[in-house]
């Protein structure tokens, strides 16, 4: 059931403007998204966040996926050619990047949930 966005009323799925308080229903207001569940969810699942919001954020959790796993497959293919004496990469970088890609994601889908405001879960 649709509720009025105002005054917090039942909307008929038909009606155009509530008729408690005469605000205009806004459509789709159905699949509203919860902003406490997406700051949560940042919080625990990091990056994970955007796939409960997938249908606005999902090329933000693309990119954190991908940008996250690179450092893994850097680190793989650096291994694979270790063999060689050119040790063009330093172990440091490596390590930073796979401790550090992470973190940044993590810190930047908390303040992501954050600064959307309600509305933008409402009108999810
Ligand atoms: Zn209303």
């Amino acid at each position: 059931m649709a509720t009025c966005q105002k005054c917090g009323g039942y909307l008929d799925p038909t009606a155009r403007f509530c008729n408690v308080c005469g605000s205009p229903a806004v459509p789709g207001s159905t699949s509203r998204k919860s902003k406490t569940v997406s700051v949560l969810l940042a919080v625990f699942l990091f990056y994970w966040t955007w796939v409960y919001t997938y249908k606005r954020d999902g090329w933000k959790f693309w990119l954190a996926f991908v940008l996250s796993g690179l450092p893994i497959l850097i680190a793989t293919v650096f291994l694979v050619f270790y063999v060689s004496d050119v040790a063009w990469l330093p172990d440091q970088l490596l390590i930073g990047l796979s401790y550090g890609l992470p973190m940044a994601f993590w810190l930047l889908a908390i303040i992501d949930t954050l600064r959307k405001n309600q509305q933008w879960y409402d009108n999810y």
